[in-house]
């Protein structure tokens, strides 16, 4: 097996899972108990505190446990509305955020809220003119992603935390695809929120945080014991938090060479496939790149049946649409970006980790070469697209050449 979906999730470290397994069997007491069984507990998740903290460049107590990123995002995003609503009741966000921030934005919409979605260039990133233009009097939370999930383009975050302070607006960033693989630093990113998630960097399911910055006022999140400092009531996940600690620490101390190994993946995988198959499209931007995101758009083809071929292969993957209810969705962020949903619809994301090998990469190469193939020489379109350039015609797609793209070569792009 190949596994390439990174960004979905990541195996759960040796040293991770070892670190979490005394909290099963032996130092199982409830944290909030007086004894010892507990307190050994509640120690340990104050140290776990204190390591994510340092990781981030945050106080001990701006840390704050939660189920997830997911919960994390809901949290910051509601909170922050409620508690603010008084001052205004803007909000701003990209149209290439996760569904966490996305779904969490348009439920405010339903109770009063406004929010504006910023465009992304074609690379993905937002433009700082765009989001200063959005700004208004009554705006008070601006929540930017740190790094794209589908593209893996990082975003100009510290610019943005700028903007935020300078008119006293509330920032919370999106960092779950970022935290471990590349540095973050809430103070001087002027960061007042942030949500991470263990999963994305080697550490269990199920555990996330919230950066709170001291001072603010955010509710409660889940009412109940007073737990979190009375701001996420339950029983701590005492195995989740060390293990996420143990993930942060882990993280932290190879995020170099990580970060070094995945860039060389990354970059050779990208120069094969692009030197190698024709029609196909980078996503997301070039440099300002996650260290083990890979994305492409192949023209003609359906990435589902090209997942579904990897599979057979042995290659995890991901593609560019959701299987919602039983229809194929475009990815949101693809269409962001100016793809047109054929384009959407025949992507593949490949999320790299340090523990892939060249030999892989040569082998995925190799089977994504005749997999496209084989799904072209069946696609229809591709054979007009085939008999249009022997006749020396324009192709069937007129729209192309209207939106400026140079389909001569073999690869086409997207600048416009
Ligand atoms: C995975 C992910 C989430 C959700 O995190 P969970 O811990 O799975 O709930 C949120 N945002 C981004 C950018 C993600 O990649």
């Amino acid at each position: 097996m190949i596994y390439l979906d990174n960004a979905a999730t990541t195996k759960t470290a040796p040293e991770v899972v070892e670190a979490m397994l005394p909290y099963f069997t032996e130092m199982y007491g409830n944290p909030s108990a007086i004894y010892s069984l507990g307190s050994a507990g509640k120690k340990a998740i104050n140290e776990a505190r204190r390591t994510i903290a340092s990781a981030l460049g945050a106080k001990q107590e701006e840390i704050y446990f939660t189920a997830g990123g997911t919960e994390a995002d809901n949290w910051a995003i509601k909170a922050a509305a409620e508690s603010y609503g008084n001052r205004g009741k803007h909000i701003i966000t990209t149209k290439i955020e996760h569904h966490a921030v996305l779904h969490t934005c348009s439920y405010l919409e339903k109770r009063g809220f406004e929010v504006t979605y910023l465009d992304v260039d074609n690379e993905g990133i937002v433009d700082l003119e765009a989001l200063k233009a959005a700004i208004r009097p009554d705006t008070i939370l601006i929540s930017v992603m740190f790094a794209n999930n589908e593209i893996g383009t990082i975003e100009p975050v510290r610019e943005i935390g700028a903007i935020a302070g300078e008119r006293g607006i509330l920032f919370h960033t999106d960092a779950v695809q970022a935290f471990g693989q590349i540095p973050i630093d809430v103070e001087e990113m002027n960061i007042d929120l942030l949500s991470a998630s263990a999963h994305k960097l080697n550490g269990p399911k199920g555990i996330g945080m919230l950066y709170i910055r001291s001072g603010l006022k955010i509710r409660s999140f889940v009412h109940g014991g007073a737990q979190e400092r009375n701001r996420r009531a339950g029983t701590e996940n005492v195995p989740g938090i060390v293990g996420f600690a143990a993930a942060v620490r882990r993280a932290v101390s190879i995020m170099d060479e990580k970060g070094r190994k995945e860039r060389g993946l990354r970059d050779y995988l990208i120069g094969r496939i692009e030197a190698e198959i024709p029609y196909c499209c980078l996503n997301g931007h070039r440099e300002k790149r996650l260290p083990g995101n890979v994305n492409f758009s192949f023209r003609f083809i359906e990435g589902e049946s090209l997942l579904i071929m990897l599979d057979m292969k042995g290659v995890c993957a991901s593609s560019g649409s959701a299987c919602t209810s039983g229809a194929l969705d475009p990815s949101h962020v693809l269409l962001a970006i100016g793809l047109k949903h054929e384009e959407a619809h025949g992507s593949l994301r490949m999320t790299l980790s340090e523990e892939n090998t060249k030999e892989e990469l040569d082998a995925v190469v190799g089977y994504l070469k005749e997999i496209v193939q084989k799904l072209r020489d069946m696609s229809p379109l591709y054979e007009d697209f085939m008999k249009a350039q022997k006749d020396g015609r324009r192709p069937a797609m007129g729209e192309e050449a209207e939106q400026g793209r140079n389909l001569q070569g073999d690869i086409y792009s997207r600048e416009q």
